[in-house]
């Protein structure tokens, strides 16, 4: 997936349930990375505008749960934004941005209107060359995996983080809950601006500051607008979900960070059981929904 997973697991079982979680999240990878072609994201970008591809439960769920968000948000958070994302990828590694007629053909294979189910499992993208990306879901929907096997497991105590996207099960050893740095978006790799007390929850946050490439001596950062077909103009240096699904954190985040501090906001109030805290551009720091007293300064 691109990062760094580390894992904290306490009790008997710990070691293999810590090596299980370890080969989930690796056949996880080998079916939602587009940079394996055989993976089944890879497949269905290929067969794009043909008659689908049988898919795994665990493909289709996550993709039908990727649509809904994309329904929620207006189009903010799209899982179709590949063809855009390679877009900018490329352009600024070369030290360009795309030219207008490029970023306008991308957009048209952009959309998860094109994102199709049918009741025998498959899946299809119903444009020829839409394609897939789940960067923005997948750790998620991974961390979620691992979760579910530390509790088959009987694990009460653990702390899985895959690239930040971090979930927690029950609290540490000691009694105490896992503080969870929420970092400064203006500050270096260390610096927290908040700490978040998680019990059996996950902390996730989606920022502008964690990825980005310089042209023209402008910064341009990973997260795409969609609906602009350019980087994100987010007026949110950071937005972090808390939830008990990491999935929903996840997607969520990346969602409200496109929307920016008011329109993001407002999509996680409106979300029963989430939480999130917003850092804006000057630094400012918007909690929603009831943090019961956990999070607090670092
Ligand atoms: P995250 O760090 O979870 O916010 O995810 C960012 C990654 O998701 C990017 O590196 C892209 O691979 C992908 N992505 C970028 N923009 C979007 C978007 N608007 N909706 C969904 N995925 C996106
Ligand atoms: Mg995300």
């Amino acid at each position: 997936m691109g990062t760094i997973v580390t894992q904290e697991v306490y009790g008997i079982n710990a070691a293999s349930a810590a090596d299980a979680v370890t080969a989930e999240i690796s056949r996880l990878e080998r079916l939602w990375s587009a940079f394996i072609p055989e993976s089944e994201v890879s497949l269905l970008g290929a067969r794009s505008g043909g008659a689908g591809v049988s898919v795994s439960a665990e493909t289709a769920g996550v993709l039908a749960y990727a649509k809904g968000v994309w329904e929620l948000s207006g189009g903010a958070f799209d899982v179709t934004a590949a063809p855009l994302i390679g877009l900018w990828r490329e352009a600024l590694a070369r030290g360009s941005t795309p030219a207008e007629d490029e970023i306008a053909a991308c957009r048209g294979l952009v959309g998860c209107g094109g994102l199709e189910f049918f009741p025998d499992g498959r899946v299809r993208l119903s444009r020829a060359g839409q394609r897939l990306d789940l960067g923005a879901i997948g750790k998620g929907a991974a961390a979620d995996a691992a979760v579910r096997i530390y509790r088959e497991a009987g694990i009460r105590s653990a702390c899985v983080n895959l690239g930040g996207n971090v979930a927690v099960v029950g609290r540490k050893p000691d009694g105490s809950r896992w503080n969870v740095g929420i970092r400064d978006p203006a500050g270096g790799r260390g610096d927290c601006i908040r700490l978040y007390e998680a019990e059996d929850c996950s902390v996730v946050t989606s920022g502008g500051y964690e990825r980005f490439a310089e042209c023209g001596g402008r910064r341009y950062h990973h997260i795409i607008n969609p609906l602009s077909g350019r980087p994100a103009e987010s007026d949110a240096a950071g937005v972090t979900v808390i939830s008990a699904s990491s999935m929903e954190a996840d997607a969520f985040s990346t969602a409200a960070f496109v929307l920016g501090m008011e329109k993001g906001s407002g999509l996680i109030e409106a979300r029963e059981g989430a939480r999130a805290v917003l850092v804006g551009a000057r630094g400012e720091v918007r909690a929603v929904g009831s943090m019961g007293g956990l999070l607090r300064g670092c």
